[in-house]
């Protein structure tokens, strides 16, 4: 099997992976009979079963009931889902809750909650990490209320690869009675295992573990929280998510699950030792270069590699590499002309020229050793051309 393509080198698995040849078979199966899960015939039926086994494969990945798994079309819908359902609960009882969240979140769950804080319908407490992008669990206790409703914490970070004291965090919730809401999207497929991590509600996405784009869901580990739908319209999922249902994504999902489990989406243990070589290479490689995200392995993502390239100008450099055939990402993004640092590196303390010289490679298991060579052969060659300008 090769990459996305066999001449390109790919290297931004965080953004989305490839999607595995045996996903693409099933959702082609799936595309091919049609249906829809609620008709009552015999092709309706067969879509019905794609539905139902994303719905269990991913129940028996988070160690939780079938009927607690909400399936929608990402996690970005799964994260609106759970927060405006908990907040429209609470908002029942009190006016204007208080929500903690970590800077470190995903734009997902920021966006919905800040945009609730600028409309005055929560307090909202954004927490920083540590300079290695790390929540510590006694930050979160300080800002922690008798009223808090809600407190969001990714299990990974997308742009570090930085793992989050869940456990803590969560202990802490519990004494004041708030909900855990946790965005698993980079912990699935990436050695973390979803069935032990301690959170009320938790997100995943089909298209960063090998699945198809365009399906994730809504995990509900905590039975007493009440979830309300958004959209009215059909009685699908539970009538929390009308609309008929994806089901050759579906397809394509319970086959990525099933990946998983037989451990053919690649060996973490294998995957932490590219990291272990590629990081020594990169800093052997740029004078000043720093890699960015705990120092110690076990609490970083065993492929995701965030480096800073003192005086190298990231979105030249990916393009120029874009050129080489090989696809990483910045640290920035390209906002309405403007390059505007992530929050993310703006959250660790790293300013804006400094965020700009940040780029990320994230592999997973379609990855050779041979291509990650190729991707350093392919900077050393691009460096010279993209000096910052001051
Ligand atoms: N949360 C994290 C941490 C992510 O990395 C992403 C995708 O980049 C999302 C949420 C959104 O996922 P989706 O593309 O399924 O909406």
């Amino acid at each position: 099997m090769t990459s996305a393509s066999p001449t390109r080198v790919y290297l931004d698995y965080n953004a989305s992976t490839p999607v595995h040849p045996d996903v693409v078979d099933a959702v082609m199966t799936a595309l091919r009979t049609g249906g829809n899960p609620s008709s009552s015939h015999g092709t309706g039926r067969a879509a019905r079963a794609w539905v139902e086994q994303a719905r269990e494969a991913v129940a028996r990945l988070a160690g939780c009931q079938p009927t607690d798994v909400v399936l929608t079309s990402g996690a970005t819908e799964a994260l609106s889902l759970a927060i405006h359902a908990i907040l429209g609960d609470v908002r029942q009882r009190s006016p204007r809750p208080h929500v903690v969240a970590s800077a470190l979140e995903h734009d997902a769950v920021l966006a919905p909650l800040q945009t609730a804080a600028k409309r005055s319908e929560i307090d909202l407490d954004l927490v920083r990490p540590d300079s290695v992008g790390v929540v510590a669990a006694h930050s979160v206790r300080e800002v922690l209320r008798e009223d808090t409703a809600l407190v969001a914490l990714l299990a990974a970070q997308n742009e570090l690869g930085s793992i989050q004291p869940l456990d803590q965090v969560a202990e802490a919730c519990r004494k004041v009675g708030a909900v855990m809401l946790c965005d698993a999207v980079q912990a699935t497929g990436r050695g973390l295992d979803l069935a032990t991590l301690d959170a009320d509600l938790l997100t995943i996405s089909g298209h960063k573990f090998g699945g198809p784009p365009g399906i994730g869901a809504l995990i509900r580990r905590n039975p007493n929280i009440r979830l309300i739908a958004r959209t009215e319209g059909g009685l699908q999922e539970w009538g929390l998510r009308a609309g008929t249902e994806n089901a050759p994504a579906a397809a394509g999902l319970a086959r990525a699950i099933v990946l998983l489990e037989a451990g053919a989406l690649g060996n973490h243990f294998e995957m932490r030792e590219m990291r272990g070589q590629i990081c020594q290479d990169l800093v052997a490689l740029v004078p000043g270069a720093t890699i960015l995200g705990p120092s110690n392995s076990d609490l970083v993502l065993p492929q995701t590699i965030a480096v800073r390239l003192p005086g190298y100008d990231a979105e030249t450099l990916v393009a120029a590499l874009d050129l080489e055939g090989i696809a990483v990402s910045a640290g920035s993004a390209c906002a309405s002309g403007a390059l505007t640092p992530s929050h993310v590196l703006e959250a660790i303390g790293l300013g804006e020229r400094e965020a700009r010289e940040v780029i990320r490679i994230s592999f997973g298991y379609d990855t050779q050793p041979a291509e990650l060579t190729r991707a350093l052969d392919a900077l050393r060659h691009v460096l010279p051309q993209v000096y910052l300008e001051d």
